[in-house]
């Protein structure tokens, strides 16, 4: 696809046409959005980041002394981004996904699984419950799991991680079940100005391309290497939706996807910086496989233990034996 880097297109006859000024919509913006709708089944709107993405949901969907119920244990600059908004009169309380949602709030924000317990929701119950849902479902993707399908009012991507899957483009999505709720936030969207550039969205919409292929790859690896961790003696837990949570197989089909984290005994720490092929370094849901303690973002919300694993598309038995090496 050609790339158009305009910030302006001419009027027609006096009047604007589809694309007149970049911070409404682009090209490249609105090939990318169609492209992920389709896949979720929904309208999609493209972001400059997951947390631009997450900022304007939570700024859109909800107002002050309202209150949203977030998944305990979630990525922890939602909570982040949540507790700065309650100096604007928003409010928050955490809770445990895979069980009730509290009563008397706005909006349920789920994550699915979550980064980095990787635990997964009970849509069932937050489906039923009044209040408007939405899921982030960056680490599962559209290809394993879609919560519209399921009762979600609205998705959550960071397509920083497997949309874009080359760790080369800062990006979010929001995708709306209701085409009302989409012209709202795209109209707020358009006035806040948190639209990613047509360069990104182009990596975007490259990135989509090969999303099948890289998260079906990328689950197979990571079922294989979590089992093996699991026989390790020097791994006390692994997190993993593969390893028997039921709930995470009834809602997700062809795989389990390539996100994992694992406890180890003995300085974590040293297993981190040992590592040859799999990079020591944040983030999640590129080709390139990537690991990290969470304790030094998170402190004590996680183990000081617990290591994080992105898995990438480098052959399994290679990963296996860099994790056994580091972890010698
Ligand atoms: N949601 C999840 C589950 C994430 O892991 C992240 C980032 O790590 C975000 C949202 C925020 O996305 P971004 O880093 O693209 O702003």
């Amino acid at each position: 696809m050609a790339l158009d880097r305009s910030t302006i297109w001419p009027y027609r006859d006096g009047e604007p046409g589809e694309f007149f000024y970049s911070r409404y919509d682009h090209p490249a913006g609105v090939q990318a959005e169609r492209a992920l709708g389709d896949l979720e089944g929904g309208h999609a709107l493209l972001f400059s980041s997951g947390a631009a993405a997450s900022t304007t949901a939570a700024l859109g969907l909800v107002g002050p002394g309202q209150t949203i119920a977030l998944a305990e244990g979630a990525y922890y600059g939602t909570s982040l981004l949540l507790r700065e908004l309650e100096r604007w009169g928003l409010r928050f309380v955490e809770f445990d996904q895979t069980g009730a949602v509290p009563d008397d709030v706005d909006l349920i924000w789920l994550e699915a699984p979550s980064n980095p317990f990787l635990t997964f929701p009970d849509m069932e119950a937050a489906a039923a419950h009044p209040a408007r849902l939405l899921v982030d479902a960056t680490a599962s993707t559209p290809v394993l799991f879609r919560p519209l399908e399921h009762g979600a009012d609205v998705v959550l991507h960071s397509a920083t991680k497997y949309l874009g899957g080359h760790h080369d483009a800062l990006a979010g999505m929001l995708v709306f079940a209701e085409q009302e709720d989409y012209e709202r936030i795209k109209g707020l969207r358009g006035r806040t100005g948190p639209v990613a550039a047509p360069d990104t969205a182009w990596l975007v919409l490259r990135g989509l391309k090969t999303l099948e292929v890289r998260v079906r790859r990328q689950s197979e690896t990571a079922l294989e290497l979590a089992r093996r961790l699991v026989e390790h003696p020097r791994v006390e837990r692994v997190r993993y939706p593969g390893l028997g949570d039921d709930r995470a197989a009834r809602y997700m089909s062809g795989g389990f996807g390539g996100l994992m984290s694992f406890d180890v005994t003995g300085d974590a720490r040293a297993v981190e910086t040992s590592t040859r092929l799999i990079t020591n370094a944040t983030s999640l849901g590129g080709v390139d496989s990537v690991l990290e303690t969470r304790y030094r973002w998170e402190g004590d919300r996680v183990p000081e233990n617990l290591i994080r694993l992105s898995v990438g598309l480098e052959d399994v038995d290679a990963l296996w034996a860099d994790l056994e090496q580091a972890l010698a």
